[in-house]
């Protein structure tokens, strides 16, 4: 196989998946790589992701994947510790030769699909859940895209939270996912576009599918981006249900707060420090209040966890009239 010269893949999502396949991709030389993560490291991660150890609990993944991978494998990674969405799409996926898909929802993948198909990019799509690792690649134009046989949010998410997923399936997904990454770099033919493939760990079994092309499809056929085009959702339900985010535009003048002042300013919801984020809990909900000012409230209704990122941020918006 060819030497990838000068090539940037890019890696969205350093959870499960995506450490896995960050740590391939890192004994491969000459590719440039950039990794996506707007979340931090809990302690249920340690065990299902690569790289990360017991001290980068509370740290920011994107940031963390980015130290271990320089200090492990001496590969400088680019990192972007931001939430992709259509705002910062260009930004954040902008001259990649390459989109690795590790993250653990459908929004974000359909934003991925469209971001790609408009600007002629390939990208390989991945999944665990349980035992079972799945893998397609589109490559536009002309063959099945993701929205030809995804085409809608599941209305019953079945999530890993929920069934758990196994390192075995974790590890193939990862491993499938970087094979035709390293096929489309050295400008072969991918085996799966237009093809599904799906591994079981319980038979050791993999079978693959063919993937049809929707002739009415929004984004190949008909070439509308709508998801690159709109603000995007300002709150956004994350894999199991069990945890909203808030995107909190309106955070941007607390940007530079340094974690002194966000404890002060909230200071009556007994924060605490947690790596680079502050914790804390409001109506008996757990939050978490990163410095750019997402947050991040764990609940099932969405009407409570918005109460409760109201919360916060009056808290900070009285704050800053007192200029912290
Ligand atoms: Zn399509």
């Amino acid at each position: 196989m060819k030497k990838p010269k000068g090539k940037l893949a890019v890696i969205v999502g350093a959870g499960r998946t995506g450490t896995h396949s960050l740590k391939i991709l890192c004994v491969l030389k000459g590719i440039s790589l950039r990794v996506i993560d707007r979340d931090f490291i809990r302690e249920s991660d340690i065990g299902g992701c690569a790289l990360y150890c017991k001290n980068s609990v509370g740290r920011l993944k994107a940031g963390e994947a980015k130290r271990i991978a320089g200090k492990k494998f001496g590969v400088e990674v680019q990192a972007e510790c931001e939430h992709l969405r259509a705002g910062n799409a260009r930004k954040l996926l902008g001259g990649a030769s390459i989109v690795l898909d590790c993250t653990d929802n459908w929004g974000t993948r359909a934003l991925i699909n469209q971001y790609c198909l408009k600007n002629g990019i390939p990208w390989v799509y991945c999944g665990a859940l349980a035992g079972g690792a799945m893998c397609a690649t589109t490559v536009p134009p002309g063959r099945p895209c993701f929205e030809c046989w995804a085409p809608a949010l599941p209305t019953e998410p079945v999530s890993c939270s929920e069934v758990g997923v196994e390192l075995k399936a974790i590890k193939m997904a990862s491993e499938m996912q970087v094979e035709e990454t390293k096929r489309i770099l050295a400008g072969e033919t991918p085996e799966l576009t237009g093809k599904l493939r799906y591994f079981e760990s319980r038979t050791a079994r993999t079978r693959t599918l063919l993937l049809k092309r929707n002739p009415q499809c929004p984004t190949c056929a008909k070439r509308q981006f709508e998801r690159l085009e709109g603000g995007g959702e300002n709150a956004i339900l994350s894999c199991g249900g069990g945890e909203w985010l808030f995107l909190n535009p309106q955070g941007k003048k607390v940007r530079h707060y340094g974690t002194k002042r966000m404890l002060e300013a909230l200071e009556p919801l007994l924060p605490h420090a947690y790596g680079s984020l502050l914790k804390l809990s409001v109506n008996g909900l757990e939050c978490a209040v990163f410095r750019n000012l997402r947050v991040t409230v764990r609940a099932r209704e969405r009407n409570r966890a918005a109460e409760a990122n109201a919360i916060i941020l009056s808290k900070l918006g009285a704050s800053e009239k007192r200029k912290l």
